[in-house]
């Protein structure tokens, strides 16, 4: 289903209220800044962006032209590909790796180890390390965060742990087990694996829990993509007001990665930019959440879904009751994909651009085609005045994870992609609306 906010709000009506504004997204900039050194000795891989975690944009139009009929006007497509950012292979990348060395140099700087005005680099060296191999990380996790968090608390020296819910993949966790990160196994959903890290961290005071469903330290970490995106579109010169207006799909589990990014986007481009969140059918727990009409805590499975999907990253029953609030003025609307549309576009994603994604991070190319050809996708448009100008439009579609999957593991999911392409690209066009 495509479900538009009704909550939705322009920026001037909701930005005083909004805790801390863009200063909590610059302020994360400016310390993300700070920590350049300290990821270039830490991981390698990042000698060559100058310890920068920063994704590729990517043009588009070839998929576009694919999924959508010519000759309608339907703008320039992109894909901002998180998939291949490195250290976590996924958007958990931003806000992760973040919340970690912000947490670090709190305890560095508590015990001396560091001066406030002393390089971020010594966080590195041996005093640090032997304050960190005291005290542990821990965290709940489908499977991404868990990678992000677990990877770079293994890395510093802290002692690490993960809770996995069932439907995190074995390959994520022999990957953190091989880091020398302890994962301590679930059989029950993402909610109940948080809550058991939750309460196993509140006994140990050297204990620090990552926690997903609360933390303001992932939302603004994730949500530094927001200027790094404006310097992407700024540097092709993409102009974005109001005859040129920005669309950005996100895929949406828990809130915290989709949300920080659409509400810095808010900050960042006002009114000209409309963000979509996409959830799995089975797991629409943030659409549940701002749709329902008592602004309680709400699980899909008191609406009778289970919660069960090929995307990982977005199995999530229960929505953030730290992100819900914040974003409900912000987010334009969001749409619910099912599995087998998620491996069909994993498999064009690879075909037409070469791009490698996993199910998770194929939820947001299903977003064009419901703004543009349901009923209230085309209401939209017209409510924001918006029917004249989408041949100038940019769509901004939003893979998250990916290049980290195994090659069997993936070769799977593009065969059975392939099939589900193959069934249905006949009524493609005109089916979904
Ligand atoms: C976690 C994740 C998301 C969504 O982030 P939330 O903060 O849970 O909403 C999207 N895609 C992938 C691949 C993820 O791992």
């Amino acid at each position: 289903m495509f479900w538009l906010n009704e909550h939705w709000r322009p920026l001037h009506e909701f930005q005083h209220a909004s805790p801390h504004g863009l200063r909590g997204v610059r302020e994360a900039q400016h310390k993300l800044e700070r920590f350049a050194g300290l990821l270039m000795k830490v991981f390698p891989e990042l000698h060559e962006s100058q310890g920068r975690i920063e994704s590729a944009l990517h043009p588009a139009d070839v998929l576009r032209d694919r999924m959508l009929r010519r000759g309608r006007p339907a703008g320039r497509w992109l894909i901002k590909g998180d998939h291949a950012l490195p250290v976590a292979g996924s958007i958990k990348a931003r806000g992760g790796i973040y919340e970690v060395l912000v947490h670090a140099e709190e305890l560095a700087l508590r015990s001396g180890c560091i001066g406030p005005d002393d390089d971020r680099a010594l966080l590195a060296a041996a005093p640090a390390r032997e304050l960190f191999a005291r005290h542990e990380v821990s965290v709940g996790s489908t499977g991404n965060l868990g990678l992000s968090i677990g990877v770079t608390a293994a890395a510093l020296g802290f002692k690490a742990s993960v809770h996995m819910s069932a439907e995190a993949k074995e390959w994520k966790k022999a990957r953190l087990r091989a880091r020398g990160v302890r994962v301590i196994e679930h059989v029950g959903d993402y909610c109940s694996a948080v809550a058991a890290g939750r309460e196993q961290a509140k006994e140990d005071p050297n204990t620090y829990f990552v926690d997903d469903e609360s933390s303001e330290r992932l939302f603004f970490g994730y949500s530094v993509a927001a200027l790094r995106l404006q310097e992407q579109l700024a540097s092709r010169a993409i102009a974005v007001d109001a005859r040129h207006p920005l669309f950005v799909y996100l895929p949406c589990g828990v809130g915290g990665a989709p949300g920080g990014i659409a509400f810095a986007l808010r900050h960042v481009f006002g009114d000209h930019v409309h963000c979509f969140f996409a959830e799995p059918v089975t797991a629409p727990c943030m659409l549940l959440r701002l749709a329902s009409r008592d602004d309680r805590p709400v699980s899909v499975a008191d609406v009778g879904l289970d919660g069960q999907t090929e995307a990982d990253g977005l199995a999530v029953t229960r929505a953030s009751e730290f992100v819900a609030p914040i974003i409900k003025p912000v987010v334009s609307g969001l749409y619910t994909v099912p599995d087998s549309d998620l491996l069909a576009t994993l498999y064009l994603m690879k075909e037409t651009l070469g791009l490698e994604i996993e199910p998770s991070a194929a939820a947001g190319l299903l977003g064009p085609r419901w703004l543009l050809d349901s009923a209230p996708g085309k209401e939209y448009l017209r409510q924001q005045g918006l029917t004249e100008h989408m041949d100038g439009a940019t769509h901004v579609l939003w893979t998250t994870g990916g290049s980290l999957v195994p090659r069997d593991e993936y070769e799977k999911f593009l065969e059975r992609g392939r099939r589900e392409w193959e069934l249905r690209q006949e009524t493609f066009y005109d089916s979904g609306s």
